[in-house]
């Protein structure tokens, strides 16, 4: 395995592999790796010859100070971890190898994705994905990208840019990796006390117990039965929806093929989220 820190460094890498004939398989991360990542390290692996890692903390996605301040940064337990993995090269750039002077900024209007769950809470967030995601792209040049749906919205918003931009890469979304407990696996579980992490599965009993629910009632029902179960908790919700997977658009009298409830919340100082297909 292979670390590269600038940009020309990991171009030369990837150059020699695609003359070798090898496809790219990319997996963009902000490091603080557990086995949610090396989940996508692993499905990269079976469709791809090539697995290039990127570990960067992206500033301009973080629309709270002090949220990136705070961001786990664990870059040499991330290097020996996915020296282990099927990893090939890791990409450990700095801002300014990601973000030169001359580099032009995208304006992305997301359409029925703005404005909505993430978007609506967090401003200018999925306007840093995209061009950190644009940009990282144009970087490795991956035949295949692999995302979590842990961030489903983030998979959609990739989905519509990589459209938008006809970029000849496709996006594989790979399944959620939770601890035993049911807890999403989050690099910002680092930050919960072990009582804040059996608080915090108040967020996939809601998800579960909603799929019973929906068996029998509309997406609406389901939503305020579960906001009231939620309720009952120590966590602070930011948001339940039940949406359609493509455009995002809430569901209330209706079931879609896909349809997936999410769920924000703060426990204690710590922003989680999570979601479950339903329909
Ligand atoms: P991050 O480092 O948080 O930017 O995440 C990098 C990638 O890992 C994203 O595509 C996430 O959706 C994915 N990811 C994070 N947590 C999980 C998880 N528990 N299961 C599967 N994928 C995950």
């Amino acid at each position: 395995m292979i670390v590269c820190n600038t940009v020309d460094a990991l171009q030369k890498q990837i150059l020699i592999e695609k003359s070798k004939g090898k496809s790219i398989g990319f997996v963009p991360s902000m490091g603080a790796l557990h086995l949610g990542h090396i989940s996508l390290v692993n499905e990269a692996q079976k469709q791809c010859d090539i697995i290039v890692v990127s570990i960067f903390v992206n500033p301009t996605q973080f629309n709270n100070p002090d949220d990136l301040l705070k961001y786990p940064r664990t870059l040499e337990a991330d290097i020996q971890m996915l020296d282990n993995s099927a990893c090939s090269i890791i990409f450990a750039p700095s801002v300014d190898e990601i973000y030169p002077a001359n580099l032009e900024t995208i304006n992305l209007d997301l359409g029925t994705l703005k404005n909505v769950m993430e978007d609506a809470l967090r401003p200018g967030h999925f306007n840093g994905v995209v061009n950190v995601v644009y940009r990282l792209f144009d970087i490795v040049k991956p035949s295949k990208a692999f995302f979590g749906l842990k961030d489903f919205q983030q998979v959609a918003v990739i989905k519509y840019m990589t459209k938008h931009f006809n970029l000849a890469i496709e996006i594989v979304a790979c399944p959620t990796i939770r601890e035993i407990t049911g807890l999403a696996m989050s690099s910002r579980n680092l930050r919960l006390s072990d009582k804040q992490k059996k608080d915090a599965l108040i967020i996939i009993q809601t998800l579960r117990y909603s799929k019973e629910l929906s068996k029998e009632l509309t997406p609406m029902d389901v939503r305020l039965k579960a906001r009231s179960f939620f309720n009952t908790s120590e966590l602070t919700l930011e948001y339940i929806e039940i949406v359609d997977p493509l455009t995002l658009v809430s569901l209330d009298e209706n079931w879609v093929e896909g349809a997936t409830m999410c769920i924000a919340a703060f426990c204690g100082e710590v922003r989680l989220i999570d979601n479950l297909q339903l329909f």
